[in-house]
């Protein structure tokens, strides 16, 4: 397939879909990525030929070369968004041509080939639709969308990228992302680990950068914190992301957000809230923050809350920060109320209970 050409999926449904029943049982309590719905969407790339062999077909395991190139070299990357049922019982998703194009970027940065965003918005389309029935009812439940790529050529050469992909798309149920409500999160600042420096893939959503984060956040955790609070690879000191969130400060009626130098993923929650929070009357700048700042914002009382956001969590407080030299606590500790109307106004537009103005829902 080229740029312009459109795609035509063969579809292949399956002849062991789990029942009404069984289905009702994994929604009851989905917990997060662990159970898939009953199909998934396949397409190939060849070098020369391009995109070819669409295909929904039934939810299973592949069967690759032990040689293919993305079990040794990485070569992969992959996108995270959500399908909503709104109070209307309309099915949608939230900005899908955002997570196209950052597809794409990611793409650009890993030498992997790009597809056409048409295509890549179609293929969730056709996902959800046929899966329909996966997509929760329970308020903040969601159908959660990961689209990936890896590569598939069968060559332990590491002089030049692949010359075959496989695009996929997988869906899985999810709860609200912490159950018993918004509870502020604690985070530890990594002075020990570094995400991404200059030149490097922090911008891009590879799966490396994940497998690089894994042991700061087991530190994190051994030191009594929820997540991870990436810094800057040069000084660690500037704040740059939390482990799979963007980052938000909140001075008064000002929002502050590291701006996007390349060693940080552009989040589209991030995005979003940048527009959201003009039309609340909120003036936002995206800018750099220390920790030294942090603490010191937070002991004048200038600083009054932090949260974290994007698409698995929403909207999340922090509610205290610690790192191998200082800890301190975000304003009282609770969310805050700016935290909390910009939660709201986010999950309103996802849930069909405030206007979308922006164009951000897609239908399906
Ligand atoms: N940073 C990282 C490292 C992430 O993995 C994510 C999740 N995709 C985000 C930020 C937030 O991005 P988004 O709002 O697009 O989900």
């Amino acid at each position: 397939m080229t740029a312009t050409q459109k795609l035509s999926f063969d579809v292949q449904l399956s002849d062991h879909a789990r029942t009404a029943a069984e289905r009702a049982e994994v929604l009851a309590n989905p917990g997060f990525g662990t159970y898939f719905t009953d199909h998934m969407i396949s397409i190939d790339y060849t070098e020369g030929e391009g995109w070819h062999d669409a295909r929904l077909m039934p939810y299973g395991p592949l069967s690759l070369d032990p040689a293919t190139s993305v079990f040794h070299y990485a070569q992969e990357l992959f996108e995270g968004l959500k399908a909503y049922r709104q109070s209307s019982g309309a099915i949608v998703m939230f900005r899908p041509y955002a997570n196209a194009a950052r597809f794409n970027t990611s793409a650009a940065r890993m030498a992997m080939p790009a597809l056409p965003e048409d295509a890549f918005v179609e293929s969730l389309e056709l996902l959800v639709q046929t899966d329909r029935d996966w997509v929760p009812t329970a308020e903040g439940h969601s159908l959660y969308l990961r689209p990936f790529m890896i590569a598939t050529q069968p060559a332990l050469g590491v002089n030049y990228p692949s010359r075959t992909y496989k695009y996929m798309v997988i869906a899985s149920p999810a709860a609200s992302y912490f159950s018993g409500g918004v509870r502020p999160v604690s985070v530890w600042l990594s002075t020990e680990y570094t995400r991404a420096a200059p030149g490097g893939t922090g911008f891009a959503k590879c799966g490396g950068n994940y497998a690089a984060a894994f042991v700061a956040q087991r530190q994190a955790v051994e030191n009594g914190c929820d997540q991870v609070v990436w810094l800057d690879a040069h000084e660690h000191r500037y704040v740059e992301e939390m482990g799979g969130m963007n980052l938000f400060f909140v001075f008064g009626d000002k929002l502050l957000t590291p701006a996007l130098t390349g060693t940080l993923l552009p989040g589209i929650t991030r995005d979003s809230i940048l527009t959201i929070a003009g039309q609340v009357g909120l003036e936002v700048e995206e800018g750099r923050i220390s920790i030294e700042e942090w603490q010191a914002g937070c002991e004048s009382g200038e600083l009054t809350e932090v949260f974290a956001c994007g698409t698995a969590a929403v909207i999340t407080p922090v509610g205290s920060a610690k790192g191998a030299d200082r800890a301190w606590t975000v304003g009282d500790g609770t969310p805050g109320p700016v935290t909390l109307k910009l939660r709201e106004e986010l999950m309103g537009i996802q849930y069909g209970t405030r206007p979308d103005t922006h164009d951000w829902i897609h239908k399906i």
